[in-house]
């Protein structure tokens, strides 16, 4: 399927942290973590729950402070941060076609009128993500596939050079996972940087680069299948998994 990127800012230089320490309040979770996230490739990060992948991805997106370090966003526009299905309301009073163009106000600014060029990427993520015929649809009101799917159409909606994804495909079914991974795989092809939390070992493997906390610490960093170990396949899937 066609994707609209032509308006993709994407930059040569990786996104990176540089001896980061983050947390929240006077709870630190991220111990100096320096990491780089090749440009234009699909980085894995994976760990033990609790390790800080979720709090990694929300300093990577700007929406967490750091304490000390240094963080480098490639591009002039923000990353797109895709949150877990599970952060978002059934109550929330939001079509899908609405949620996937309040994508758009990262480029148009919020409560903006839409442009028919932002109208033509709305239908394209919608359509790439298989959910153009649930448009009208109340977000809160679709099972947990489809709601995903809706939050990844939203983040492709942004059109940025860094895309951040917690855990995008977990407890899906397998035509919801493979809309997203064939996105992905779309847009890591068109020069977009992708990084996703996963706790799932097949998409770890999949990914060019790969990225393992454990307590808040960088355990190993480099391609799946050099830091893919034994010794870390225990640590953070308890064994080799099953696949
Ligand atoms: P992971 O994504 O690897 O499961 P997280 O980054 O979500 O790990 O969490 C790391 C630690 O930070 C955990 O101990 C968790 O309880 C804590 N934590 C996460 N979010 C918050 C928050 N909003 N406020 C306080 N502590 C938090």
């Amino acid at each position: 399927m066609r994707a609209i990127t032509d308006d993709v800012t994407t930059d040569d230089r990786p996104a990176a942290l540089r001896g980061v320490c983050a947390g929240y309040r006077r709870h630190p979770v991220l111990h100096d973590v320096t990491a780089e996230f090749p440009a234009g490739r699909r980085t894995a990060v994976v760990g033990p729950n609790g390790s800080g992948k979720s709090t990694l991805l929300g300093v990577l997106a700007g929406v967490l402070p750091v304490l000390s370090g240094t963080v480098r966003r490639p591009g002039s526009a923000g990353p797109a941060l895709v949150a877990q299905r599970t952060s978002v309301s059934d109550a929330l009073p939001l079509t899908v076609r609405a949620a996937v163009e309040m994508g758009r106000w990262a480029s148009t600014g919020p409560w903006r009128r839409l442009s028919k060029r932002d109208r033509e990427v709305v239908a394209d993520c919608l359509e790439r993500l298989g959910v153009a015929d649930l448009a009208d649809r109340s977000l809160g009101a679709l099972s947990g596939g489809q709601r995903q799917r809706a939050l990844v159409a939203q983040g492709l909606a942004q059109r940025a050079g860094l895309l951040l994804l917690d855990e995008p495909a977990a407890g899906l079914d397998v035509a919801a996972q493979r809309y997203i991974t064939a996105a992905l795989d779309q847009e890591r092809s068109c020069g977009t940087t992708v990084v996703q939390v996963t706790h799932d070992f097949a998409e770890a493997r999949e990914a060019d680069h790969c990225l393992v906390l454990r307590d808040g610490r960088l355990l190993a960093a480099g391609p799946p299948g050099d830091v893919l170990t034994r010794d870390v396949l225990s640590t953070v899937w308890g064994g080799v998994p099953a696949f």
